[in-house]
């Protein structure tokens, strides 16, 4: 009898307490149920159209409207809610229009909310307009754009990562929402790819006996080698065993070169090359293409470290496309788009959108989806496709000349010092990135 009462007595106090456990977790749903319902209580029911928003590198970039009275605006900012914490504010620009406000976060891709800084919460964005007298109100963000969500994964640092998801969420008003929380990179993804210019049946530059492909392949491989030591995940796009059939035209097939980039989700591409010149030695030095539209701290601090650690010179090469010292921004010239149209007609597809301000180097072009204007869809048979031309999330693209193969001085340098590029090289991704050496 005793023992039966004492089992009796123990099923109770467990029945209680899971009843508490149901109760808590019951109450705790409802406290932040009603607690998000409460974040939105400010919002105005006027919303913002967000026509844009893109991921480029590890930079979100946002556009839009609003239409509001415009007359006393001041200051406009993204509010990012957390239920617990204070707003956090994102910097906006903003035009005034004839019937309220346009807003963006800035006019150049790799620029404006760094994912990078975002700590682990979930985040409830609206927009923010201050007025001259000091006043805010909010307004709540309905996604116009074709692209539901994105999905980031944060650069691997001390052997963690985080995960973003950005998509769109409805309670009392319509709002952005970015979940941030811990992770590992799953085995597909990748921080940075090292892409080796040409390789298999193409030679690329050739000089003295010695070809582009294999110098490029050989410093891209200690480059690689070197930013693994810094905890990064790095894919190489070739590793010296493809065959002849792997090409200039193969770029753009299922597991060629742009789309083995695309599907590795990372933040960025470095592609290294060997310049070349019609008349040997008549050029020399160092040569980084950029997208155009872009904040080039980055490209600058590679031709920089890439002269001072390599012993070598600034590219001398004078042309209509170079923006300083080391740094060329290349974009499509008149008689280039005659030539895409004219080929477009000859083979009975619809020309591409290209304009004077896309560019035009594929790699710098095609790995960053829609923020660098991708435009390989597979219309023109001759080529495959670009499976990600219509991503809103792309990689951050630099193509490295380090030297010009055919002059003497850069091609026995680049023979003998392979290892003073590949320090200009990581030593810029090192700085750039903020990543610690271990
Ligand atoms: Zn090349």
């Amino acid at each position: 009898m005793k023992e039966k009462n004492k089992i009796s007595k123990c099923i109770v106090v467990i029945l209680i307490f899971i009843f508490l456990i149901f109760a808590y977790m019951v109450f705790y749903a409802i406290y932040n149920e009603t607690k998000t319902i409460n974040l939105f209580e400010d919002v105005e029911t006027t919303e913002a159209c967000l026509t844009e928003y893109i991921v480029y590198g590890t930079h979100l970039s946002l556009k839009g409207n609003l239409l509001i009275d415009n007359a006393d605006v001041k200051n406009v900012s993204l509010c990012l809610r957390t239920i617990n914490e204070k707003d956090i504010q994102a910097q906006l620009q903003y035009t005034k229009e004839d019937q309220g406000i346009s807003f963006y976060t800035s006019e150049l891709i790799n620029q404006g909310i760094d994912l990078e800084e975002l700590d682990v919460n979930e985040y409830y964005a609206i927009i923010k307009v201050e007025n001259t007298k000091g006043k805010s109100k909010y307004y709540s963000i309905r996604n116009e754009t074709e692209y539901p969500n994105i999905e980031y994964y944060t650069i691997t640092r001390e052997g963690k990562n985080n995960k973003i998801n950005i998509a769109f969420g409805q309670k009392t008003c319509n709002y952005m929402f970015i979940k941030v929380k811990n992770t590992y990179l799953p085995e597909n993804i990748y921080d940075i790819v090292i892409d080796a210019g040409h390789g298999g049946g193409d030679p690329g530059a050739e000089y003295g006996g010695y070809r582009e492909a294999d110098l490029a392949l050989k410093c891209a491989q200690e480059v690689k080698t070197e930013l693994e030591k810094l905890g990064l995940k790095v894919m190489i796009t070739r590793d010296g065993t493809e065959g002849k059939e792997y090409n200039a035209s193969t770029v753009y097939k299922e597991n060629g070169r742009v789309n083995i980039i695309g599907k590795s989700k990372a933040k960025y591409v470095f592609s290294i090359h060997l310049n070349s010149i019609e008349k040997a030695n008549s050029q020399s030095g160092v040569e980084i293409y950029a997208p155009p539209k872009m904040n080039l701290d980055f490209a600058k601090a590679f031709a920089s470290n890439i002269v001072k650690y390599a012993n070598t010179n600034y590219s001398t090469l004078d042309i209509r496309y170079k923006v300083s010292n080391g740094i060329y921004v290349r974009t499509f010239q008149d008689w280039e788009i005659e030539n895409s149209i004219k080929e477009a007609k000859e083979k009975g597809y619809e020309p591409y959108n290209i304009t004077e301000g896309t560019t035009y180097l594929y790699m710098l072009r095609e790995t960053g989806g829609i923020a660098t204007g991708a435009y390989v869809d597979g219309r023109n048979s001759k080529y495959g496709k670009n499976l990600f031309y219509n991503s809103n999330i792309g990689l951050e693209a630099y193509l490295l000349e380090i030297g010009y193969i055919n002059n003497e001085k850069d091609l026995n340098n680049i023979l003998d010092n392979n290892s003073g590029y590949v320090k200009g090289i990581v030593q810029t991704i090192k700085e750039e990135l903020n990543i610690n050496s271990k």
